[in-house]
């Protein structure tokens, strides 16, 4: 990866609190053993929310690594937005995964409760 495109992440995820773009959870950025102990994960885990770039318009779709195409993203949510073969756009696909989330489908089970039951606004676990 150039080191404009690792600059360019490090900013996207320190505007976003170093929250993922999609489902809104911590990211690990660089430390993944001290991201684990952190949040009592396993380091398997912790990899899942390794902090990468996410190209609002694909590479491969003519995107480029400006500014304004390159948000963070855990590696989770962006493996499996690209991996579907026709990408939702990254609007759909941050519902697609706030909805997941709230029904506890997105991660691997236990997970979300490590990090504090967060996930998009109003969080996944409501108190009163
Ligand atoms: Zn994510």
């Amino acid at each position: 990866m150039s080191k404009l495109l690792v600059n360019r992440r490090i900013a996207a995820a320190a505007s976003q609190g170093f929250l993922c773009i999609y489902c809104r959870l911590p990211m690990c950025e660089g430390d993944p053993d001290g991201f684990a102990r952190r949040y009592g994960l396993s380091l398997r885990q912790a990899l899942l929310l390794r902090c990468t770039a996410e190209h609002l318009r694909a590479r491969m779709d003519g995107g480029g690594d400006g500014k304004a195409n390159v948000a963070a993203a855990c590696a989770h949510c962006n493996m499996l937005r690209h991996r579907a073969r026709d990408p939702l756009s990254p609007l759909a696909f941050a519902a697609h995964v706030q909805h997941r989330l709230k029904r506890g489908a997105w991660l691997p089970a236990g997970m979300l409760g490590k990090l504090g039951g967060r996930g998009g606004p109003g969080g996944v676990v409501r108190r009163s």
